[in-house]
């Protein structure tokens, strides 16, 4: 039973959003990702596979930071895979550190008897903060409309041939996502509770037609659902928004990131739910990707021969998250016609 947004989509012309290098780029967007020196040769095979199924026919940017000063083997080891210009920059201080208002006995004590991936780390703190509320201010980032965020060891299975940036740019679309997936709730104990006294503050933040119902389960508490922001496509003016900024900032301050372990992806995808309407949301369904260890692998038609993934390997495409979120973007642009509960 086909949809009205998947008919929607099956009838776009993504010609339309090809182009080609000899002419400049159509936006003003760069592959961006934080690394360590360490994730050299996992970053190389992503780059590899980005450049190979989208990026050698198009040259955007790379843009890469890094909490220390990337090494010359670093910087020539990803530079290697690329015509494209490949920028590099290290952070400064207030974008990576645990702020004064946090307790530091308190924290101490959470990193001790945490119970959960990466529990007991303080730099993935640092990352998921930093991610959350200052990727996106980098100086190295200050002229992009876009962002196309990756990761080491992540693959993508499709040939993508069309700009999804151009895409997403012509068709008004804010947050670009393909995995969507239930968070360990452990990590974010108060996360939805201070997201509320944030909206009972600041009403005027919330999307007319929002994404909401997407997050919450029927006695209004938060159902986990995030988008994996390991891969993300972004218009950045939504991260540099008031709303955007003034969540991060009231989260920053109900101290989470450490006191917890809240990610960027749940951060992202609640702030997207809720300070974005539903149509400026796109759910990327062809772009099959693989971030350890979930896949997703396109079964649509216009995607068939293209993909080098087995479709019955993923399961994410129907898992609950996602099947939820395309119920809910429906519901809001499609008022009065059924559900869409396609498979
Ligand atoms: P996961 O995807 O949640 O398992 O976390 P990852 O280990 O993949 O980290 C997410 C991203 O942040 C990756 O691109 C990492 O390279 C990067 N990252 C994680 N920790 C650090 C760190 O301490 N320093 C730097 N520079 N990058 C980091
Ligand atoms: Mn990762």
């Amino acid at each position: 039973n086909k949809t009205e947004i998947r008919r929607a989509l099956q009838d776009v012309d993504y010609s339309q959003f090809n182009h080609t290098t000899e002419s400049t780029l159509p936006v003003r967007a760069a592959i961006v990702a934080l690394v360590r020196n360490s994730d050299l040769f996992g970053l190389r095979q992503a780059m590899r596979q980005i450049e190979d199924r989208f990026n050698s026919r198009y040259n955007y940017p790379y843009i890469f930071v890094n909490d220390v000063p990337f090494t010359d083997e670093f910087k020539q080891g990803v530079s290697y895979l690329t015509k494209a210009h490949v920028e590099f920059g290290t952070l400064d201080h207030d974008s990576w550190r645990v702020p004064e208002w946090i307790d530091q006995e308190r924290y101490e004590q959470v990193k001790r008897t945490a119970r959960y991936p990466h529990g007991e780390k303080d730099s993935y703190r640092k990352m998921c903060r930093f991610q959350s509320g200052y990727l996106h201010r980098h100086p190295l980032l200050k002229d992009l409309e876009y962002y196309w965020r990756i990761e080491p060891d992540v693959e993508y299975f499709c040939d993508i041939d069309y700009d999804p940036f151009m895409f997403m740019k012509q068709s008004g679309f804010k947050y670009g996502w393909n995995i969507a997936m239930p968070e360990f709730m452990d990590t974010i104990r108060t996360l939805w509770n201070t997201t509320q006294q944030f909206i009972r503050e600041y009403p005027e933040y919330l999307a007319k037609h929002n994404l909401k119902e997407w997050l919450v389960d029927s006695s209004g508490n938060y159902n986990g659902c995030h988008f994996w922001s390991n891969f993300e496509i972004v218009d950045l003016s939504f991260y540099r928004s008031p709303a955007y900024q003034a969540y991060f900032d009231y989260l920053d301050r109900a101290g989470g990131f450490f006191y917890e372990r809240w990610g960027d992806a749940p951060v992202h995808s609640i702030a997207a739910a809720l300070f974005l309407n539903a149509s400026q949301v796109h759910y990327f369904d062809d772009i099959g990707y693989f971030h350890p260890h979930v896949y997703t692998c396109p079964t649509g038609s216009r995607q068939r021969g293209r993909c080098v993934c087995d479709p019955d390997q993923s399961i994410v495409q129907n898992g609950f998250c996602n099947v939820r979120f395309r119920n809910t973007k429906h519901q809001i642009l499609y008022p009065d016609s059924p559900t869409a509960a396609y498979t």
